[in-house]
């Protein structure tokens, strides 16, 4: 998995190898990652397709929650091109989703990286998949070209994610945590609410409301038919 060069254009694609659909570069301002960090990547993955936040709920390490399986995935590939660029001499961490509230704004970042744009639904909205894409990060001392903030904005007489959102949480007065149903840790209160309004397909899985994405008309909406790419 060598990199004959090591630059912006040669970690993007090795990243687009792995398996990110989009990378963005910024400095390490407004980040806490490692001391050393000179460049951070802002890494995303499409997740057009619902099945992507499903969530199954699990006992590890002593610790219950909900855990999102498409947040392994980005672990994952995250720590792999980690693992290449250390090949290629650099320092290199990825961020777990663990450490991630403590190191990063995830949302900030890709902004400032030009992946997309802040939405009325208060997400990232990109040129290519709307707001369907995760984001993780990787901290490198690689040196590496910035990217910019877009210029674009895509909410112009759009309010649909407001309609679809069953609960209020987003609106006119921005966004209220305290109603959104997506919630990783729910109060008692709310995980009454999750429990009424979700969709459980059996007692350990949720699927999360997404209904603020899925309503968002800009960019792709629909993910590959898998049985037409298995070969
Ligand atoms: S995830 Fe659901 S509840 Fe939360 S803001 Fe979006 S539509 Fe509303
Ligand atoms: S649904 Fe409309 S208002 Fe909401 S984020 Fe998408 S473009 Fe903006």
């Amino acid at each position: 998995m060598g990199i004959a060069e090591v630059n912006s254009t040669a970690i993007k694609a090795l990243a687009g190898e792995i398996g990110f659909d989009k990378v963005g570069i910024i400095g390490p301002e407004h980040t806490n990652g490692p001391p050393w960090t000179r460049s951070v990547l802002v890494l995303a993955m499409a997740t057009l397709d619902p099945a992507f936040d499903h969530e199954m709920y699990i006992e590890y390490d002593g610790r219950r929650r909900w855990h999102k399986f498409v947040y392994t995935i980005l672990e994952a590939q995250g720590a792999r091109l980690a693992h290449a660029l250390r090949e290629e001499g650099l320092r290199a961490e990825s961020l777990t989703f663990e450490d991630s509230f403590g190191c990063i704004d995830l949302r900030v970042a890709a902004v400032q990286a030009g992946l997309g744009v802040r939405g009325l639904n208060e997400v990232v909205v990109t040129p290519k998949y709307g707001p369907r894409v995760r984001f993780t990060a990787l901290f490198t001392d690689a040196e590496l070209a910035r990217d910019h903030p877009l210029q674009d904005y895509y909410c112009v007489n759009c309010t649909r994610c407001w309609g679809a959102c069953p609960t209020g949480a987003i609106g006119p007065r921005g966004f209220d945590r305290s109603r959104c149903i997506a919630e990783f840790a729910p109060t008692p209160e709310m995980a009454e609410r999750q429990r009424e309004m979700l969709t459980f397909p059996t007692p350990a899985t949720r699927l999360q409301c997404r209904a603020c994405l899925d309503s968002c008309p800009v960019g792709e909406r629909q993910g590959v038919f898998y049985f037409d790419v298995i070969p």
